[in-house]
């Protein structure tokens, strides 16, 4: 196992939608116990893919006791709303409000290639939905308002400089 470099806004691969994951073999599960690694390290609670630099269909995450990894990952039901805090490790955190559902019900495969379904509420729900986004090129960011966008990257890139 080892700790990936974590991709940071604006590299063009958080843009980018996924390739489908096709292999359920020993290097995606070397690829996902890295994921995991680099995730727990960064004090995340969810990883995707393109967040280490591979723009594929797939993401890890371990948020409020719900612990998955998703492959080909689609929200299929949300309902109701929520309104909180979030953050993302490719954008130093930095955190900002987002109007999110606040139950959601995840589709996608795991290690094997088997298809399950997962249901959701509050911060996990969140993290379903921030993640199955960045499988398809969307960040948190481009949730909010251009004026609340540019404060956060401001902050983020300002941040950045002084580290
Ligand atoms: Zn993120």
């Amino acid at each position: 196992m080892a700790i990936r470099k974590i991709t940071e806004y604006p590299e063009k691969v958080l843009a980018e939608v996924g390739k489908s994951i096709t292999e359920f073999n020993q290097e995606l599960e070397n690829l996902c116990a890295d994921m995991f690694e680099t995730m727990y390290d960064a004090e995340g609670v969810g990883l995707a893919a393109q967040q280490i630099g591979l723009p594929l269909q797939l993401f890890v995450m371990d948020c409020e006791g719900v612990k998955l990894i998703a492959a080909n990952p689609e929200v299929i039901h949300k309902e109701g709303k929520q309104s909180g805090s979030e953050g993302c490790l490719s954008v130093g955190k930095v955190p900002a409000v987002v109007l999110r559902a606040e139950k959601a019900t995840l589709r996608a495969q795991d290690l094997k290639g088997e298809w399950f379904e997962r249901e959701a509420t509050g911060y996990a729900a969140r993290c379903f939905q921030h993640e199955t986004d960045h499988c398809n090129g969307k960040l948190f960011i481009d949730h909010l308002p251009k004026m609340r966008r540019d404060m956060v990257v401001k902050r983020f890139q300002k941040e950045k400089k002084w580290k």
